[in-house]
């Protein structure tokens, strides 16, 4: 009996061999789950540098093998992914890149396309396609438990190829995608760069600082804000408790379009600002009139439930 869990069956024959997910975080452990479900790959290979990750992972049962050396976990691999923070990408591309397999395929699923490109395409040799990606899927939990295998079911993975990559290894990778339930988007990483920016680093920026804002507040004690959370505050607080260290590292990253895009946001809200000074309600309205058709836009496109609250617990505000 199939799963009725909308990933559909299994493929006949798998996509890849052997598949090496190094880091086993929330996206390592969802891959991992995706690839046994559907048949993605023959073996599935973890590593991890943390012996704790390493020990769950081995008690869930997400991988054939758990590897403790990074060199060891990548050996005969034809699809390696990087599953590491940002900031990990290019020290482990250096660790690994002399063992990789000629003809294997390495990618990763940062979040932030050009500096990775920039950090890890140095040190791999030529017999390795390197074809980077980003699944926009993800939740505020981190580590192996927290992963699950539809994870990725009809979000979009962002593929960015720099110029001259090998079109079959970018096919491949995109069928591996596809089979993993993800729609696939072929992008430039500059371009994928600036997207990200607008519709995920940004708004993560506005949520730690409104965060930060109401805990630091003089007049309004952190108990206050605690006991009578809004529904508006309670959802910048489910964003702004998302991993320290992954948006640390997606901010050291991608300055150039997070500073861009922050610089118009800024003007956008002196904007506002003088609305509510001048008492323009009109202005008001008509700027909440046409945010309110991007979020229906958004939930047409199945990126998002219509239900009240987010599907929440029904009659909260
Ligand atoms: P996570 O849950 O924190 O997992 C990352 C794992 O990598 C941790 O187990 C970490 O171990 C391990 N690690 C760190 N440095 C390592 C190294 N040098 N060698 C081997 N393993 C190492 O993070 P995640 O949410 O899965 O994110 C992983 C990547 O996916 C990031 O690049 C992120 O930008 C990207 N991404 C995340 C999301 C999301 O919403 N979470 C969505 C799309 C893409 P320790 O815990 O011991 O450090």
């Amino acid at each position: 009996m199939p799963v009725p869990d909308g990933l559909g069956a299994q493929l006949r024959e798998p996509l890849f061999d052997r598949i090496a997910l190094i880091g086993m975080g929330l996206i390592g452990s969802s891959l991992a789950r995706v690839c046994r479900r559907k048949g993605l790959a023959r073996e599935i290979i973890a590593a991890d540098s943390s012996a704790q990750v390493r020990a769950e992972v081995g008690g869930l049962g997400l991988a054939d093998q758990v590897a403790e050396k990074l060199a060891t976990a990548v050996e005969g691999a034809d699809l390696v992914i990087l599953c590491v923070p940002v900031g990990a990408m290019g020290p482990v591309a250096q660790e690994i890149a002399p063992y990789l397999l000629p003809g294997a395929i390495l990618s990763d699923v940062g979040s932030v396309k050009t500096a990775i490109i920039k950090a890890v395409t140095p040190h791999l040799p030529g017999t390795v396609d390197f074809v980077p990606a980003h699944p926009v899927a993800g939740t505020e939990q981190s580590g192996p438990a927290a992963g699950f295998a539809t994870l990725f079911l009809n979000r979009w993975s962002i593929v960015t190829p720099p110029a001259g990559t090998n079109p079959q290894a970018v096919a491949r990778l995109a069928s591996f995608w596809q089979g993993a339930g993800a729609n696939v988007e072929v992008m430039d990483a500059a371009h994928h760069d600036l997207v990200l920016a607008i519709t995920s680093h940004v708004p993560h920026l506005i949520a730690y600082n409104i965060v930060g804002t109401a805990a630091d507040l003089e007049q309004v004690t952190q108990l206050e804000v605690i006991k009578f959370s809004a529904g508006g505050f309670r959802d910048f607080t489910r964003i702004a408790a998302s991993d320290p260290v992954m948006w640390r590292d997606i901010f050291l990253n991608n300055k150039e379009a997070v500073l861009e895009t922050l610089g118009r946001f800024n003007e956008d809200l002196s904007a506002l600002q003088r609305m509510i000074r001048n008492g323009d309600g009109k202005a008001l309205f008509d700027l909440f009139t046409r945010t309110r058709t991007i979020r229906r836009g958004i939930i047409e496109q199945g990126q998002e439930t219509s239900a009240p609250d987010f599907g929440r617990r029904a009659g909260e505000t």
